[in-house]
């Protein structure tokens, strides 16, 4: 197994743990919030006005009003910790970028006005083949072969210059300034921002685990609404 295949492994195993460890807590403060003598389901359908659906509505309320400006709170600390490191300029990511889209479908994306596919395809070209992606990073590309599903397609950056330096620096568009930006992004040990990644990677991991659950519940609470609307 490599190196990378070991991180990636045990990043998933942590996941499970910290979503598992987040879903107890969000259950718990659900719990708090129950109507005393209640023993109904948070998922199940209930009439408006009553216990459940008052309970419901509180449970919604404090996702919005507090977990979730927790979450923000705290993402935030995560982005100025990011202050704290620099490109170092290995040019990687101008290198080999991966997407599940083809040349084609982001071309169109960028077209229909998806602003991020705008920028990528104002700077990125795809490989004529996997194995010229493959010179610039083996171990990440068989990362990839083994653990994703379908197709995943390589581009590179034709503005590096032999020097490997940005030829059009000043210009770079925003995805270049704000690469890294997701932290559970796999990143090569020569970027200059792998510390900052493994710092927060623990808080990053729980704030996604938390925006997940609270997805989940609010999903399931929801449609369980609706069925009442519509059988009434
Ligand atoms: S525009 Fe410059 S910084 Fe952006 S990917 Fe190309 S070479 Fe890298
Ligand atoms: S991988 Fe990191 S250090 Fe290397 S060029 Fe990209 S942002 Fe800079």
């Amino acid at each position: 197994m490599t190196d990378l295949t070991s991180t990636y492994k045990g990043m998933k195993e942590k996941y499970r743990e910290i979503f598992l460890k987040s879903s107890d807590a969000i259950k718990s403060r659900v719990e708090e919030l129950r109507p005393k003598g209640f023993d109904g389901d948070i998922f199940e359908k209930y009439e408006p006005e009553s216990a459940g659906a008052n309970w419901q509505k509180n449970v919604l309320d404090m996702f919005e009003n507090d977990i979730s400006k927790e979450i923000y709170r705290k993402w935030q600390e995560v982005l100025e910790l990011r202050k704290n490191y620099e490109c170092k300029g290995c040019a990687t990511c101008c290198n080999l970028a991966c997407s599940e889209y083809s040349y084609e479908e982001i071309k169109k994306r960028a077209e229909n006005g998806d602003n991020f596919a705008k920028q990528f395809v104002s700077i990125f070209v795809p490989y004529k083949t996997r194995e010229d992606a493959e010179e610039i990073y083996p171990e990440y590309l068989k990362l990839l072969s083994e653990n994703v599903e379908g197709e995943v397609y390589f581009y590179h950056c034709p503005k590096l210059n032999e020097c490997k330096r940005c030829s059009d620096y000043e210009n770079r568009p925003k995805i270049c300034r704000d690469f890294p930006d997701n932290p559970l992004d796999i990143l090569p040990k020569s970027c200059g921002f792998y510390e900052w990644r493994k710092q927060v990677e623990p808080v990053v991991m729980m704030l996604h685990a938390m925006v997940e659950i609270l997805e989940y519940y609010k999903l399931k609470v929801e449609s369980g609404k609706l069925k009442v609307g519509i059988n009434a």
